[in-house]
């Protein structure tokens, strides 16, 4: 497995490959959900690269970039374990130069509601990393968790009109035994909250089945700690290796101070 610090080595190694590459971009901290990505993209391309770069212009909270999990090591073991070839791993100044003259994309339609207006420019960010990656790495097929859902559609959309032949894949959500999303953010939570957080899969899978029940269910979840920002329906339009989707109930909130957020996909 190489290691690449810069875009200049990077860009020399990836122009002297041929065949397909699979790329699943992350902010490290990475959990069985991350390795879902990994597995998946080593299933159906020549090469495998994997980024970290923890994406200071997606933080609309400096308090939440500056308490976000780094554990690099480890998360090399994974990835070496998990057949990578190349991870990538820029400083801030490799992605976003000095005096850059790059035109970064912007998000369309997706990144209205929800995430949008709890998260102002968060998806701007996500977007202006995305396409920076994309341009740089030049894969073939990139791999994204369903579990930040709108960030799928966002990218979805952007990616038609700026790489249209780009695949994206979306990996479904990867789940502790209790059904709590894994999430980078779960180890800031108390063991307690942990076991308190798994309500929120409960309300999702509840509502599905009851729709109406939307405010008994944020009640049940403020009874276990967590106090919810949205919980409501969508309509979507998302390719899952499970088929199309065309309906999810979208969770986000906070327990313990720590941000979280789900959803579960299905097709009515
Ligand atoms: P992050 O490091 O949080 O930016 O996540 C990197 C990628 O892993 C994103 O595409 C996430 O949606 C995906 N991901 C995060 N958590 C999970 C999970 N529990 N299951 C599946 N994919 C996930």
């Amino acid at each position: 497995m190489k290691l690449f610090y810069t875009r200049d080595k990077w860009a020399a190694f990836r122009s002297d490959t041929s065949g397909s590459w699979g790329f699943v971009p992350t902010m490290g901290a990475l959990h069985q959900g991350h390795l879902d990505l990994v597995a998946q993209a080593r299933l159906e391309n020549t090469f495998v690269a994997v980024s970290i770069f923890v994406n200071p212009k997606q933080f609309n909270q400096t308090a939440d970039l500056l308490a976000y999990p780094k554990t690099i090591e480890s998360d090399l073991i994974l990835l070496q374990a998990s057949g990578v070839d190349a991870v990538f791993l820029p400083v801030t100044g490799e992605i976003y130069p000095e005096n850059d003259t790059y035109e970064a994309a912007s998000p369309g339609q997706a990144a209205l509601g929800l995430e949008g207006v709890y998260r102002p420019g968060h998806f701007q960010g996500v977007v202006n990393v995305v396409d920076r990656l994309f341009e740089l790495i030049k894969p073939s097929i990139a791999y994204f968790g369903q579990k930040d859902l709108q960030q799928c559609l966002v990218v979805q959309e952007f990616a038609a009109l700026k790489y249209p032949s780009l695949k994206l894949v979306t990996v479904s959500t990867r789940r502790e035994a209790s059904g709590l999303a894994m999430s980078s953010r779960n180890v800031r939570l108390s063991d307690k909250g942990r076991e308190d957080a798994a309500e929120i899969f409960k309300a999702l899978d509840h509502l599905r089945e009851f729709p109406t029940e939307t405010e008994s269910m944020r009640l049940r979840l403020l009874e276990s700690g967590i106090e919810t920002e949205y919980l409501e329906p969508m309509e979507v339009r998302l390719n899952t290796q499970k088929g199309l989707m065309n309906r999810a109930w979208v969770f986000a909130g906070y327990l313990e101070g720590i941000r979280l957020i789900d959803n579960l996909l299905f097709k009515e």
